[in-house]
């Protein structure tokens, strides 16, 4: 089923999201919806938080960028309760999006590499490491989980020049073929 993305203004997408169980009611369902709905947006990933839900769960699949970087050939994950541990390297510039934020695109400084803990689907335990566009990737997607949007890791005067555009996403003026949901 595919789900509304919540947009810009939502209180949601400020939250601090929370750690899920195995009990999570239809999660698998969940997961599948999640996918379903990040696909249909042409997204390389999605956070719980973009769907109404401040719980700490993202999927990615980096498919469609394995262009660009062979590394995300078949990078398809499930990602819950995530903790980044470690973030070093270089900070780099990449140009990014968000479904929550349409019609903006900003030059994002990051660090390239990042270590992170995570639950798959089964609740299997995972450590591991990440660099270039994986890396990304998943600290655009954690950061849904911690409440920030691109705008919050952009320069005070870059924000303040968006905030018009802002302003617009917010009331629902936005030109895209996905469904989504705005502040009343
Ligand atoms: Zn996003």
């Amino acid at each position: 089923m595919i789900l509304p993305v919540y947009l810009y203004g939502q209180p949601v997408l400020k939250k601090i999201a929370q750690n899920i169980n195995k009990d999570y009611p239809e999660l698998e369902k969940f997961i599948e919806d999640m996918f379903e709905t990040m696909y249909q947006s042409d997204g390389v990933g999605l956070a719980a938080p973009q769907i109404g839900r401040a719980i700490r769960l993202f999927v990615i699949d980096g498919e469609p960028m394995s262009d660009d970087d062979e590394t995300l050939k078949g990078f398809k994950k499930v990602f819950i309760n995530a903790e980044i541990y470690e973030k070093s390297g270089e900070e780099w510039y990449f140009n990014e999006g968000c479904l929550s934020v349409p019609g903006i695109r900003e030059d994002v400084l990051r660090k390239s590499e990042i270590k992170i803990k995570y639950l798959d689907e089964n609740f299997v335990e995972h450590d591991e490491t990440y660099k270039g566009i994986a890396a990304r990737i998943i600290q655009h997607e954690y950061d849904h989980l911690e409440g920030k949007l691109i705008p919050d890791r952009l320069p005070v005067l870059r924000r303040t020049m968006l905030k018009g555009k802002l302003a617009s996403i917010a009331k629902g003026k936005v030109n895209v073929n996905y469904k989504f949901k705005v502040p009343r």
